[in-house]
């Protein structure tokens, strides 16, 4: 794999901020249409090789797969009754991670919190500043919106309609799945659009029992809708078919990339075009403006370990730093043109922020199952994804819009139902005799995007790069409150019709933040003054800028977005590249 030196003397054709899903598939993308690239990613180059491990079982592991003694991660709990920044109180750390950050598999990945604070209300900020960003260790699941998403406002009268419909970005949902590869089974529903997929995961048992069981009530059980190559991908060779082993369940990294991640999916190929110049440990901290004619120039950037500062050039700026630090790049872009920041004439940048609930689950048993032969679930990327049932034909009295629950079943190394009471030989048999039994599931739900959930720039607190830091100002409002108490009755009607023992089910809310989908502080619109970006990702008021991460959602879909991300994504860069060849921008 070739990799140009950077070249700051000379003005690229495009500067991409960001490496994850999204600044992935811009690079791809617009190399693609052989436009000289300059990709910069704020956090290292991970070594792949050392860090994704998913044959490496835990007691292979010094730690047992868990964190050194001298880190911490932080627990639900201590998200909830401690104040950001969230770094105070734990001197005693020498490393602090979010939630995520909970074993030794993901601690070089995600970001240390007292390098990289928030303040303001409590949040569960996951951030991943590596090569490939979140995406060496995201969960996979990879589902489509459909129009009950696009023009939720004309179903239901809260909010804005996306200035888009499905029939706009399937061609692009169809081009992701074929460049990367998705699993799964055809279920012709229109609230949940099928991909092109590979090889399904098979459902076990109790998979299968819920399937059945709830098969009357007109609610879908379906295979979990991986990014994974079950049959493999013959046009990338940094990727190989999954082979159905491991430590999958995990998701801290697919050793041979048969799971989508950003760098092998997407970053080794554009290299391989000779188009793509990367330079990680770039922090970029402002977008740069020519006063004269008010479009980009390029970006300041410091490398983040000498500190040193330093200016690139390019005729367009696309940021895909993921969708609250592409919003913090905008706001800290202020200039004598664009004194609110950039692209923020509307005052909407940071605004009409969303994502998904999490929190309410379930789990039970299948007595069948009891004292039958242990299977091997392990390898398998994923169990299974219940489909939205709510607010489809019918109105719920409650609250508006949806949600999905993504669960499994099955046997794992460190079997499930350790915590019963008991010791010694009747204790491990019990145990084994009851291991493949058990099945769970959690919800996630739509959280409406409102002005009022919003971040801003802190006018003290900075990073670690002398950079403000966000300060956050969210909170879940009656809809998500409401809906969560749908998800816990829902989940317990469900597991009764399936004839399953409910052994325990919880309506906590986590955390705002807890399900890492952030969304929407960029919001695309047709009217400019109630958005920030167009159809096509794009600012209207600087042509030659784009946002093309999460920022640009409308509303948050109860979906998993990272497919979306990229099919909207690979959508503008197309426009990108057609408008350059024009000379409109
Ligand atoms: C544990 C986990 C499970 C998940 N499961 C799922 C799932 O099942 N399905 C799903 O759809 N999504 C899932 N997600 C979310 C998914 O990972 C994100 O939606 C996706 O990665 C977003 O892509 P992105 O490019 O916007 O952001 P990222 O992947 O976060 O990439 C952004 C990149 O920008 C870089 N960057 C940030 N600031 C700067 C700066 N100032 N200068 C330069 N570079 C910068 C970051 O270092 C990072 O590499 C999961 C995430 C996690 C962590
Ligand atoms: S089961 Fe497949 S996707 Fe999972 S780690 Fe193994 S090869 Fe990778």
């Amino acid at each position: 794999m070739a990799e140009p030196e950077v070249n700051l003397s000379r003005t690229y054709d495009v500067i991409v901020v960001g490496s994850g899903a999204a600044g992935g598939m811009a690079a791809h993308v617009l190399t693609s249409h052989g436009l000289q690239v300059l990709l910069l990613e704020a956090g290292k180059k991970l070594d792949i090789e050392q860090e994704l491990r998913s044959m490496e079982w835990p007691y292979d592991n010094r730690y047992r797969g868990g964190l050194p003694p001298d880190s911490h991660s932080l627990t639900l709990n201590e998200y909830t009754i401690r104040n950001p920044p969230y770094g105070s109180g734990f001197e005693k750390s020498k490393h602090l991670y979010s939630y995520v950050g909970d074993s030794d598999y993901m601690k070089n990945i995600v970001v240390d919190e007292r390098e990289n604070p928030i303040t303001g209300t409590n949040y569960a900020w996951v951030r991943a500043r590596c090569l490939g960003g979140k995406t060496n260790i995201w969960g996979r699941l990879a589902l489509r919106l459909s129009d009950y998403d696009f023009k939720a406002k004309s179903h239901d009268g809260y909010g804005e309609d996306w200035p888009i419909s499905y029939s706009d970005i399937a061609p692009y949902y169809d081009k992701v799945d074929l460049y990367l590869g998705v699993s799964g089974v055809r279920e012709n529903l229109a609230h949940v659009p099928d991909s092109l997929f590979q090889r399904p995961i098979k459902l076990n048992c109790g998979e299968m029992q819920l399937k059945q069981g709830i098969r009357k009530m007109d609610r879908t059980v379906t295979q979990f809708r991986a990014a994974v190559a079950t049959d493999g991908l013959t046009h990338n060779k940094y990727r190989r078919r999954c082979l159905a082993r491991g430590a999958c369940n995990r998701k801290n990294g697919c050793d041979i990339h048969a799971a989508f991640d950003s760098p092998t999916g997407l970053i080794y190929p554009a290299l391989d075009t000779g188009n793509l110049t990367v330079r990680t440990n770039a922090v970029v901290r402002e977008v740069t403006v020519d006063q004269q004619s008010g479009k980009v120039s390029g970006v300041h950037f410091i490398d983040s370990l000498t500190l040193k500062d330093y200016t690139a050039r390019g005729r367009i700026v696309v940021l895909a730093a993921s969708t609250l630090e592409s919003a913090r790049i905008l706001l800290l872009s202020k200039s004598r043109l664009y004194p609110n920041g950039l692209a923020n004439s509307s005052g909407h940048v940071g605004h009409n922020f969303c994502e998904h609930l999490m929190g309410p689950r379930i789990y039970g048993q299948m007595k069948e199952l009891v004292g039958k032969p242990p299977t091997l679930d392990d390898g398998r990327p994923g169990g299974f994804y219940l489909t939205r049932f709510r607010n489809l034909s019918d109105r719920h009295p409650k609250f508006i819009r949806g949600y999905g629950f993504e669960g499994n079943s099955g046997c794992s190394m460190f079997p499930k139902g350790t915590d019963v009471p008991g010791f010694g030989a009747s204790f491990k048999e019990e145990v084994r005799k009851n291991q493949g039994s058990y099945i769970g599931m959690g919800a996630f739900g739509e959280v409406l995007a409102r002005y009022e959930n919003y971040v801003d720039l802190d006018p003290q607190v900075r990073d670690n790069w002398g950079i403000p830091v966000l300060r956050f100002h969210y909170r879940f409002g009656d809809n998500e409150k409401r809906m969560a108490e749908d998800m816990l009755e829902t989940a317990q009607e469900m597991f009764e019709a399936a004839g399953f023992r409910i052994l325990r089910a919880n309506g906590r809310m986590f955390t705002e933040g807890w399900s890492i989908h952030e969304l929407g502080t960029a919001r695309m619109g047709q009217d400019s003054k109630s958005s920030v970006l167009n159809e096509f990702q794009q600012s209207p008021a600087v042509k030659n800028l784009f946002v093309v991460d999460g920022s640009a959602f409308v509303s948050a879909s109860c979906h998993n977005p990272t497919w979306t991300i990229m099919a909207l994504c690979w959508r503008s860069c197309d426009y990108l590249a057609d408008e350059l060849r024009k000379g409109t921008l």
